[in-house]
């Protein structure tokens, strides 16, 4: 159906447009993360098994036990985030890769830790191979990445029961850390706002089901 996973179709680009159309509906309103979205394309960064799903607004499975998030997920966090061109963000949890290319489509510069060795080298192969600049890391994220802080934004793209302490001290006052707060089966999206060296300010955006966020890394073999 799609030839070459590692190339852009009419097919493809038009499936795309029809994915936005159908993100808008759900009531995402930033035009910068729905121009992302359809420029991204989310089949490069899908497991072979699930290609012809690329563009249905579901997560999906890729290696290692994890999931590419649904698109709505995506715009959602991304959203919540209010990316300006050239803000630093920081993303705990590259998976795929996918909502990092969504950052760099939008012009942030983009540091993203994954603690599976074999989705960090994977996803840093096709972000490269589409032209997106991101720095990637493999590691634990709990830890985040003090020495490139602080960031005007940090994404979570895992499950957590609390905000990790070390990742709030290296927001900058007035930046963004997007989570999805709860128990491992069930989380509510939350943005937390440093509003000043001590002060943090959370507010609900809807409930969410993630993998969870764990210690650690794996090097596989
Ligand atoms: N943003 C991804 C979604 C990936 S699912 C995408 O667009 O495809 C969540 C990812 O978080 C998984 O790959 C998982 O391995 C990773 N993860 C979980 N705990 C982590 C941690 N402590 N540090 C870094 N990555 C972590």
């Amino acid at each position: 159906v799609w030839g070459n996973q590692m190339t852009d179709t009419f097919e493809a680009k038009g499936k795309r447009k029809k994915l936005v159309a159908e993100l808008k509906q759900k009531g995402i309103a930033d035009e910068e993360v729905l121009r992302a979205i359809d420029n991204v394309p989310r089949h490069m960064f899908m497991d072979p098994a699930f290609l012809i799903h690329a563009y249905v607004d579901k997560a999906f499975p890729i290696t290692s036990g994890q999931t590419i998030s649904q698109p709505y997920t995506v715009a959602v966090q991304t959203s919540l985030l209010k990316v300006k061109r050239r803000d630093k963000i920081l993303e705990i949890g590259t998976g795929s890769g996918y909502q990092a290319a969504v950052l760099a489509a939008m012009g942030a510069k983009v540091y993203t830790i994954e603690r599976f060795r074999e989705l960090f080298i994977k996803a840093q192969r096709t972000l490269t191979s589409l032209g997106y600049s991101a720095d990637f890391f493999y590691g634990d994220g709990y830890e985040g990445k003090p020495q490139y802080g602080p960031f005007d934004g940090i994404v979570i793209t895992a499950a957590t029961p609390a905000v990790p302490e070390s990742l709030l001290q290296q927001l900058k006052t007035g930046g963004r850390l997007v989570v999805p707060l709860g128990s491992s089966d069930n989380q509510v999206m939350t943005v937390v706002e440093r509003t000043g060296p001590d002060s943090f300010e959370y507010s609900q955006h809807g409930n969410f089901v993630f993998v969870p966020l764990l210690k650690g890394t794996v090097n596989g073999k």
